[in-house]
């Protein structure tokens, strides 16, 4: 009881201490950058088209593609070289427990990418929400060949579900890679067949208002970047973008840089009574050395002793912030705090915000709007869950069933439903043991973007409708 009420006390200084911040703008010229996540089922051909496509744009050297390509034939695994490029640039995925996916970057004239491989396996579902609540698109890579792909879409598959999900978290575009057409020499009734099936799930059913389907070959290096040849066999039916060019056309998120300070704690580096050492991401706002902020939800009061974006690419992360810049909305930086703090107290999942109007009140009861998996059991009111969002990981209850939506137009289809069987679309109100730092999705995208499983599955994910403060109502 008492530590409680000493914690509101904290939150309420935060809430009523304005922290004074210079105004910054990104400097111009910076590349837009998006963010996007590869998801679909495994064998699919992800890491191979992924893996491929990086050479090709010049991010890999040759060199080291014939070494890859040496070591899988000594192997006997000679059509896996490429998918190990992706796995060389992913030292990062040692990076704190929710980082488990492969990550890469590469750059075109106009923008910056950021992909999160995302491992196909059941199992791996979480890291995958983690890649996806990071997300602006998704590529979603399929495989043409005859059974496969109504292997990977049917039941049991993992294409609907990683949709479902990417979608109810919040992601709206979808570019289709539809990978391994050298199996089944460019045919365009069977690239049709495909394109009509999925297309009607992930409009209709998923709810994506934008979705591009794009023939390719992930070993062949075909139509990744290089338009296709006149010759070539798809060219008699296909005039679409290559995957690259389709990856242009995605619109470029929006960078949330002038909006409250957001900044989701990774991984502890360094822990002290007075220093923090931290791997954390910029979800909104900007930040700089001498920023008075708030680490929440424990609202501990800290100064900022250095910040820069971590772009190193060595395998353990350095524990300080070495240098001092301005960082912005959507930088992942190292962070070096002066406050005094208890050191078990701070883990992955805190926040960094500014005091005043712009603090981030934790909560413990939150309306949200779910989309119900494929669950053995139905939701109930008392079903108990752990909940994800960005690095955080929290147990919480269903507390009230409030209605079930149409999918497609959220129109209210019943008041108080008494379970929420699978695949429906609901609104809930969660409530967590302890307050989190999580909010509005409409405040915050990456904030407002949660997973809730239970028993080694997911069950539901979906998006914070509003985050009920009780603090507001004690001042
Ligand atoms: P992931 O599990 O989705 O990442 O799939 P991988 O990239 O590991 O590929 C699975 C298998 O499919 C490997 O044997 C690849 O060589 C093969 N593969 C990937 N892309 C293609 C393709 O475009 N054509 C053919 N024929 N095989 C491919």
């Amino acid at each position: 009881k008492v530590s409680s009420v000493a914690k509101l006390s904290a939150v309420e200084t935060a809430i009523t201490t304005a922290t004074n911040h210079k105004q910054r703008q990104r400097p111009s010229g910076a590349k837009p950058a998006v963010n996007f996540v590869v998801v679909g089922h495994v064998d699919a051909g992800k890491s191979t088209l992924m893996g491929h496509m990086l050479y090709l744009l010049g991010c890999v050297n040759k060199k080291t593609v014939m070494k890859y390509k040496q070591e899988a034939q000594k192997m006997g695994k000679s059509s896996f070289y490429y998918a190990w490029i992706l796995d060389e640039t992913d030292e990062e995925r040692t990076r704190g427990v929710t980082m488990d996916i492969a990550r890469a970057c590469f750059e075109t004239e106009n923008r910056k990418y950021h992909i999160l491989d995302a491992p196909g396996h059941r199992d791996f579902i979480p890291n995958m929400i983690t890649g996806a609540s990071q997300s602006d698109a998704a590529l979603l890579v399929i495989c043409a060949t005859r059974g496969e792909f109504e292997s990977g879409f049917d039941l049991g598959g993992q294409t609907r579900e990683h949709a479902l999900l990417i979608r109810a978290l919040g992601v709206s575009h979808i570019v289709v890679a539809v990978n391994k057409m050298d199996t089944i020499d460019w045919g365009k009734d069977r690239f049709d067949e495909i394109d009509a099936i999925l297309r009607t799930f992930l409009v209709r059913q998923a709810g994506f208002t934008k979705t591009t389907f794009v023939p390719v070959s992930g070993i062949s290096g075909e139509n990744l970047v290089q338009p296709l040849p006149a010759s070539h066999p798809c060219r008699k039916w296909y005039n679409g973008p290559t995957l690259i060019e389709a990856l242009e056309q995605l619109p470029a998120a929006e960078r949330p840089e002038n909006m409250p300070l957001r900044i989701v704690v990774n991984d502890v580096l360094k822990s002290t009574a007075n220093v923090l050492g931290l791997s954390a991401k910029v979800e909104a706002g900007h930040i700089e050395f001498g920023d008075k902020v708030f680490l929440m939800p424990r609202a501990d009061l800290a100064t900022v002793k250095g910040v820069c974006i971590d772009d190193h690419t060595g395998a353990a992360p350095p524990t300080m912030a070495s240098k001092s810049e301005v960082c912005f909305a959507g930088d992942q930086i190292l962070i070096t705090l002066a406050g005094n703090f208890e050191n078990e107290a701070i883990t992955a999942g805190n926040v960094i915000c500014r005091g005043g109007l712009d603090c981030l009140v934790p909560c413990k009861r939150f309306t949200v709007r779910i989309v119900v998996f494929d669950v053995p059991i139905p939701v109930i009111r008392g079903t108990k869950a752990e909940l994800f969002a960005h690095s955080l990981c929290a147990p919480c209850t269903v507390k009230m069933l409030k209605c079930t939506l149409d999918k497609a137009t959220g129109e209210v289809l019943k008041e108080k439903p008494r379970c929420l069987p699978k695949n429906s679309t609901a609104l809930v109100v969660l409530e967590t043991d302890t307050p989190v730092n999580l909010e509005a999705y409409s405040k915050c995208k990456p904030l407002g973007r949660i997973s809730l499983r239970a028993n080694g599955i997911t069950i539901a994910a979906g998006i914070i409708d509003t985050a009920h403060t009780e603090v507001n109502a004690a001042l």
